[in-house]
């Protein structure tokens, strides 16, 4: 049985995450709406990515016998003012997210929580593979800069991301 305090954090996690998969939305709809077509999928799938990482979550407590208790997700922001700029967000937002997951993993062994522990190693190793990916986009955006037509070749890359498969996503 996890105790209140891990329950509690988690929980928060779970938010966060739900957090992240709004403000992944928020981008991807921002991104269509500019016409940045690619992008915009980058995102989407981005967003659902992190639904089913609240939703490891989820089934981690109810699988502890614990409680789940959601609670309201916070507005995501809505106006950008570039591509670029949503890129270096996505990339703000997951080293935010890693300081979360680093934190919750130091709280359960802290619990001696050993099962959350195991659990959160999955999350500690996603975490190293989501900031790799937004990074290297990052470079690519940045090496872009204003240049039409290579802004519209590497958004074009972006399109040809697939959906994660059952197991890693
Ligand atoms: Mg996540």
């Amino acid at each position: 049985m996890l105790s209140k305090v891990m329950q509690d954090a988690i929980n928060d996690q779970i938010n966060n995450e739900l957090h992240s998969s709004y403000s992944y939305l928020s981008m991807a709809v921002w991104c269509d709406h500019q016409q940045f077509k690619g992008s915009a999928h980058w995102m989407r799938l981005q967003s659902e990515e992190e639904r089913i990482h609240a939703m490891r979550l989820v089934d981690f407590l109810l699988a502890r016998n614990g409680r789940v208790f959601l609670k309201p997700i916070g507005q995501p922001e809505v106006e950008f003012e570039s591509v670029v700029e949503v890129f270096d967000k996505a990339l703000a937002q997951e080293q935010t997210v890693t300081q979360q997951i680093d934190g919750l993993y130091e709280l359960a062994f802290q619990e001696k929580a050993f099962a959350a522990l195991v659990e959160l190693e999955w999350f500690i190793t996603e975490q190293v593979e989501e900031e790799k990916t937004a990074r290297e986009i990052v470079h690519k955006f940045h090496m872009v800069k204003d240049d039409p037509a290579s802004l519209l070749d590497l958004d074009r890359e972006l399109n040809g991301r697939a959906p994660e498969a059952a197991e890693g996503a």
